[in-house]
């Protein structure tokens, strides 16, 4: 998946994904990436959540919606998906082998943060004000 989230200097918040899909997939699998609240949640008011992975995992927890609510009761992003990812942690205890899911997420003060279940998942940061850079996102295992 590749997504992106954007705050512009007024606050407006935007988000969009697109994905390769799952290697050998069932002809005629959704993914998470097309489905708003899955793979993709903005609200305006609150701040925007992005997913990469298993999007059958994503989808069983509306992970982004999640991520988004997290945030909403006063998580910031990066706790806010670590808590997603917990909870598909927890959703999928007995089948964790190789289970990658990873969240990226914006709030309206410009914060931003990223949580995965499993290391090497980094994003890429545009910041006018101290430049472009990449991140390491925090994780699990
Ligand atoms: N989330 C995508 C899917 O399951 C896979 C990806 O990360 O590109 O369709």
């Amino acid at each position: 998946t590749i997504g992106a989230l954007a705050i512009d200097a007024k606050g407006h918040i935007a988000g969009a994904c697109t994905t390769s899909g799952a290697a050998y997939k069932m002809h005629g699998r959704v993914g998470d990436s097309p489905l708003i609240g899955a793979g993709l949640f903005v609200d305006g008011e609150i701040g925007a959540a992005c997913a990469t992975g298993l999007g059958e995992a994503v989808i069983r927890t509306a992970g982004s919606a999640m991520v988004v609510e997290h945030m909403r009761n006063g998580k910031s992003p990066a706790e806010a998906c670590e808590m997603a990812v917990q909870r598909i942690m927890h959703t999928h205890k007995n089948k964790m082998e190789n289970l990658q899911v990873g969240f990226i997420a914006i709030n309206k003060d410009g914060e931003y943060g990223g949580f995965s279940i499993r290391n090497g998942f980094n994003f890429a940061v545009v910041d006018t004000a101290k430049g472009n850079r990449m991140e390491d996102a925090e994780f699990k295992i």
